[in-house]
């Protein structure tokens, strides 16, 4: 990467706001483990550079960024009717600006690798949603996309789905089975419904997995692998799935976009703009939200800042 290149975030903030095509230059190039050559959180733990590691019992959750979401860009995608850029103005009132977001997936380890979400793919949206960075992520804890066996997916928003096949719908993960809703598969794929409709590369992808029954439709409770369970976590699409790992006696559930940020534990009102049932999305979290306050355990998002996982103590959240 050559740092001449490199641009400082208000300064790529600003560029994005004035330019008509901004964001990163990119290689479509699928194999490629950095495939963005400009992008100004590159680096970012926040975002793009998010990984972690939390260990469940005797196993571990690994955190692994695709790239970023710069909500600054689109301040009123999370909020309340009274407060339609809630998320923005708090972030932005605790100076960590711009407000952004990383496009989270995770890895649960055992007997078999599953990937939880996909990503974005290598590339940009406007500059405002870029992906690119899971080759890098996963090769930083000696993962290759080979070594998944499974890919478990939240829903099938662009950000979750995008590294499933490549422009060709050519699917990349090559020894993969894909579990995901079968309420989102109705509603993305055969009805092709969604104001932010399934890649058409992308549907092309996951229909010739299912034509080798290599994906799995899921509906309410089901155990999909050793301490890996799906949970019902429809509103943000109808077929949403939360996972739960468990080992030990320990749990932790990966929310998906069902709850965006923490913020969503105290201003449960508040809305992302994606949401297709807000009404249903909000009685979701507030479901699992009860549940976490009363048995102590960890929740983690896909945008959750920095991919972190924590607890809900008193109807606070800590980050763990
Ligand atoms: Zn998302």
């Amino acid at each position: 990467m050559n740092p001449e290149h490199r641009m400082s975030a208000a300064d790529q903030a600003t560029a994005d706001r004035t330019t008509e095509e901004p964001g990163p230059d990119f290689h479509i190039d699928y194999s490629d483990p950095e495939p963005v050559l400009r992008s100004p959180y590159s680096d970012d733990p926040v975002t793009a550079r998010a990984t972690g590691s939390l260990t469940v019992g005797s196993r571990t959750l690994l955190s692994v960024s695709d790239g970023y979401f710069l909500v600054d860009l689109v301040p009123d995608f999370l909020g309340s009717p009274a407060a339609p850029h809630g998320f923005v103005d708090q972030v932005s009132a605790d100076g960590d600006t711009p407000a952004r977001m990383p496009v989270g997936a995770f890895v649960w380890t055992g007997n078999k690798t599953v990937l939880i979400d996909a990503g974005f793919g290598p590339r940009s949206g406007a500059g405002i949603l870029v992906g690119g960075e899971l080759r890098r992520n996963l090769a930083g804890f000696g993962l290759t996309f080979a070594d998944i066996d499974a890919v478990a997916i939240t829903h099938l928003h662009p950000d979750h789905t995008g590294w499933l096949a490549d422009t060709a719908g050519t699917p990349l993960f090559e020894n993969a089975q894909i579990f995901l809703g079968a309420k989102d598969w109705e509603y993305f794929i055969v009805e092709e419904r969604g104001t932010i409709p399934v890649d058409p590369h992308i549907r092309a992808g996951l229909l010739a997995l299912a034509d080798k029954d290599r994906v799995t439709l899921l509906d309410g409770e089901a155990v999909i692998g050793d301490g890996l369970v799906r949970l019902d976590g429809s509103g943000h699409t109808p077929g949403h799935s939360l996972y739960m790992v468990e080992d030990g006696g320990e749990r932790a559930i990966v929310f998906g976009d069902a709850m965006y940020c923490p913020q969503q534990l105290t201003e449960t009102d508040w809305v992302a703009a994606s949401d297709i049932d807000p009404v249903l999305a909000q009685r979701t979290r507030e479901r699992y939200l009860r549940e976490l306050d009363d048995n102590g355990g960890l929740a983690l998002g896909c945008h959750f800042p920095g991919l972190k996982a924590g607890r809900v103590l008193s109807g606070a959240w800590e980050t763990a």
